[in-house]
């Protein structure tokens, strides 16, 4: 208790606020920094699913179209109604989706066909796939327009069958497969960056933890203590004040109260203190209190509480204390003080104290009632003529009463 003591209260400092603010702030901005990353990621993850689907739809039917112009060039032939018409906007509509393909269209989530081996699909090789698309659609829309008994019709619908079934079919599956294998590798790619985002918004948060949070908590927690510490001592003689004397003191009172235990309470005043203040000024009489604090807490046990309780009054707890103890520990301060000098401005100033002394009386005396008899030796030991020690006279438990009528008639009658 003692140990509470040696705090100096100016040593406390508020933690600084524009730290923790930029603290809060860079810590809160990087969270937010990965989180964004990390919905870009996944943006892009989604946007990719869409992208390759959609080629794959669009790739499946423009084989089913392809086999379908065929069919319509067929139907033609035979003079099927309506066929003509349905062979040209076949045909718009192949043409139109492998634009599509190629280009990329952002309303239907195409990706344009950038990759090395799609553009190889359509623009090299043997046999090109856009090459073959623009013959086989021109040669699509030349037989809707041929007379039915033109001789080189047959001809130019073999050629339109076997574009059909060969080169068309084959490279629209590779474009398939190709798409397939860039959005897997892509897909991959995106996997591993989500997880690196992942990991790194960990590490972020555990760097956080580690150099942000946790010395802003324990500084709090150290201002914390420093304020509850500020808040028990007395700012000029570092003892404890009123209050947490008062605290401290009624719980080991009842303590000892319960359990049977001798414990003592004594009352300090130093004396004529006026006129140290007069002599010295307040300064001098500071320096006085100061000194007689530190001298007294000095001599006492980490067990005891010692306050000041305001001007140039000080009180003691002596626990596990009976009378004959606290008397002989009054002494023993009084003439420790006796003994005293205090340096001030170039001199010496010496004074005394005077100590009322009373133990805890039978019964359940409180630390108040205690405490006024310590007052009342104090002021006998004044009156005496100070730089004594007095005792206070044991408390009188009351009796039981018993002339109580009253207490006797309450009891049921026999
Ligand atoms: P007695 O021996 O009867 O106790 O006489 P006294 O002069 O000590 O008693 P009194 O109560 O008349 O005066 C106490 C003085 O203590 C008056 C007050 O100005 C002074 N005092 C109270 N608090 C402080 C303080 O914090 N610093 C200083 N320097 N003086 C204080
Ligand atoms: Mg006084
Ligand atoms: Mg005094």
């Amino acid at each position: 208790m003692q140990g509470d003591q040696g705090f100096t209260p100016t040593a406390v400092r508020e933690p600084s606020n524009r730290l923790l603010t930029i603290g809060y702030t860079v810590a809160l901005g990087l969270v937010a920094l990965m989180a964004l990353a990390s919905h870009v990621t996944l943006n892009h993850v989604l946007h990719e699913h869409e992208g390759a689907a959609s080629v794959i739809n669009v790739s499946g039917r423009q084989r089913m179209l392809s086999q379908r112009i065929a069919g319509f060039a067929a139907e033609m032939a035979l003079n099927v109604p309506g066929a003509r018409g349905e062979l040209l906007n076949a045909a718009d509509e192949f043409e139109r989706s492998h634009r599509n393909l190629i280009l990329g269209n952002e309303a239907l989530h195409l990706p344009p066909a950038q990759t090395p081996e799609l553009r190889a699909i359509y623009f090299e090789g043997d046999h090109p796939l856009d090459a073959s698309v623009k013959v086989f659609v021109a040669r699509a829309r030349q037989l809707a327009d041929m007379k039915l008994d033109d001789p080189a019709r047959v001809d130019e619908q073999a050629h339109l069958f076997a574009e059909a079934r060969e080169p068309i079919l084959t490279d629209l599956n590779a474009v398939v497969t190709a798409h397939q294998r860039t959005s897997e590798a892509r897909l991959n790619m995106l996997e591993r960056m989500q997880t690196t985002s992942l990991i790194v918004i960990l590490m972020t948060l555990i760097v956080e933890a580690l150099i942000i949070f946790r010395p802003m908590v324990l500084r709090i927690a150290r201002y914390t203590r420093a304020l509850s510490v500020m808040a028990a001592t007395d700012y000029l003689t570092n003892t404890l004040n009123r209050r947490s004397f008062s605290e401290r003191a009624k719980a080991e009172f009842d303590r000892a109260a319960r359990n049977g235990r001798p414990i003592c309470v004594l009352a300090i005043d130093a004396d004529r203190f006026k006129s140290i203040n007069d002599t010295y000024g307040h300064s001098g009489g500071d320096a006085v209190l100061r000194a007689l604090a530190l001298a007294i807490s000095q001599n006492l046990r980490p067990s005891d509480l010692f306050a000041r309780m305001g001007g140039e009054e000080f009180s003691i707890l002596l626990a596990e204390t009976p009378l004959q103890g606290g008397l002989a520990t009054a002494q023993r301060l009084k003439t420790l003080v006796e003994a005293l000098k205090v340096p001030f401005a170039g001199k010496l100033i010496d004074f005394t104290i005077s100590i009322g002394v009373a133990e805890r009386g039978d019964g359940h005396e409180t630390l108040e009632t205690a405490m006024s008899r310590a007052d009342a030796a104090l002021y006998r030991a004044k009156a005496t003529g100070r730089n004594r020690v007095e005792a206070a006279p044991p408390s009188v438990s009351p009796m039981p009463d018993r002339n109580d009528y009253g207490s006797r008639l309450a009891q049921p009658a026999r």
